[in-house]
């Protein structure tokens, strides 16, 4: 059994937390830094449960990454083998809107992170970033070496932090470093006890179909049907988010082999589904029907875009294991059984 103390920072949130709890039932110490801008304690408390005898491996600091004091507290008290970095804002629009708060709050609190983790020694990182560095893509799948963009202030938030970490480890070469380019995370965990809680209108289409069949919202404008395509919609890698935990175990432990330096790697299935094809498995798996706006292309979207899973399936010795059919089944098992997320109706902000 593995005993070593890992801090994920933004482990109260949708990845963070499947993610913590996986780290849990492996043997690892979690430490948890969240300051629950758009999360919820109840989901430590969750995930706690769900730990059973590795409950009390997980510890919570209720801490913004941006307080450097705060976070030098955690590092004075704890001696961390790794970090795991979810923190951050993540909604498209409105880092077009706010894009200094999105600025602020992704690369100070990276930097300052980093700054921290160098003071005390710690040089082994894991960093969430995402496959909207793709941009549009001129062919899928995607591979690791594709030429990279940003169509928004979040997706540049994440190439700038990318470009970071390998100044960084230019620098210092005894930095280890894995950038995880996530695809498409749905689902939740098949307990239903953990899952998406978004604040405010979902962004992305599966928060949004789970708040169609839940009623608290009249329908699904498709974004889109017009693009060269199977059925005109667009088309996106989903991956289950329990896959998506156990990547970045794998993650961890390929951190731990020598000479790592800094590598990024897609976390993805490999597959395309379509918009169409996505809400037809979710009706399937909930018994639902999901009404359908049909509205044009959203700007900045891309039309098809799928992950090259080759390299970490080589080298992280990670392949994903579910299918739509289980990303739907567990999504609506979770939005079934908390159609108002960890808050209540008379909390939501519907
Ligand atoms: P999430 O919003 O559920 O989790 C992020 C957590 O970080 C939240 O709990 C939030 O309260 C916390 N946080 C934000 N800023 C903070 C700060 N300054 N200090 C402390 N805590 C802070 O999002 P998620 O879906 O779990 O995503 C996790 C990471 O993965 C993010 O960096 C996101 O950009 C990235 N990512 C997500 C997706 C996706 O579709 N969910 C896709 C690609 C990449
Ligand atoms: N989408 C949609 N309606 C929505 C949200 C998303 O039609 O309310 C479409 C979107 O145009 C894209 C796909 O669903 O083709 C996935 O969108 P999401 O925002 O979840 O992920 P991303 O576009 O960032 O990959």
């Amino acid at each position: 059994m593995i005993s070593k103390t890992v801090l994920v920072t933004g482990g109260a949130g949708y990845i963070g937390t499947h993610t913590v709890l996986h780290l849990l039932l492996a043997g690892f110490k979690t430490v948890v830094v969240d300051n629950l801008d758009n999360s919820s304690h109840l989901a430590i408390l969750r995930v706690k449960e769900l730990a059973g005898e590795f409950r009390n491996n997980l510890s919570f600091h209720n801490a913004d990454l941006r307080d450097r004091d705060a976070l030098e507290q955690i590092f004075v008290s704890t001696k961390f083998d790794a970090v795991i970095h979810f923190a951050g804002l993540k909604a498209v629009g409105e880092s077009v809107k706010k894009p200094l708060l999105y600025y602020n709050n992704n690369l100070t609190g990276t930097i300052t992170l980093l700054e921290v983790m160098a003071a005390h020694g710690c040089k082994k990182l894991v960093f969430s970033s995402s496959a909207t560095v793709y941009g549009w893509p001129k062919k899928v799948p995607c591979t690791e070496e594709f030429p990279l963009s940003a169509a928004n202030p979040y997706g540049r938030s994440k190439l700038i932090i990318e470009e970071i970490c390998r100044d960084v480890y230019n620098a210092e070469q005894d930095w280890k470093i894995i950038l995880l380019r996530y695809f498409n995370p749905v689902g939740a965990h098949p307990s239903g006890y953990i899952g998406e809680d978004p604040r405010g209108v979902p962004n992305n289409l599966m928060p949004f179909v789970q708040q169609v069949a839940v009623e608290r919202r009249p329908a699904l404008t498709i974004f889109g049907n017009d693009y060269n395509t199977i059925d005109g919609t667009g088309v996106r890698d989903y991956i289950h988010v329990v896959d998506l935990a156990d990547g970045h175990i794998a993650a961890l432990l390929k951190l731990d082999e020598s000479d790592i330096g800094c590598e990024v790697y897609n976390l993805g299935t490999g597959k395309g589904t379509s918009v169409l094809e996505m809400v037809k498995a979710f009706e399937l798996a909930s018994g639902k029907k999901i009404p359908l706006v049909m509205a044009g292309r959203r700007p900045g979207d891309a039309e098809i875009v799928y992950a090259s899973t080759e390299k970490a399936e080589r080298e992280l010795n990670w392949k994903a294991k579910y299918g739509i059919d289980e990303m739907c089944r567990d999504q609506w098992n979770w939005a079934s059984k908390n159609p108002y997320g960890y808050g209540s109706q008379k909390d939501s902000t519907d």
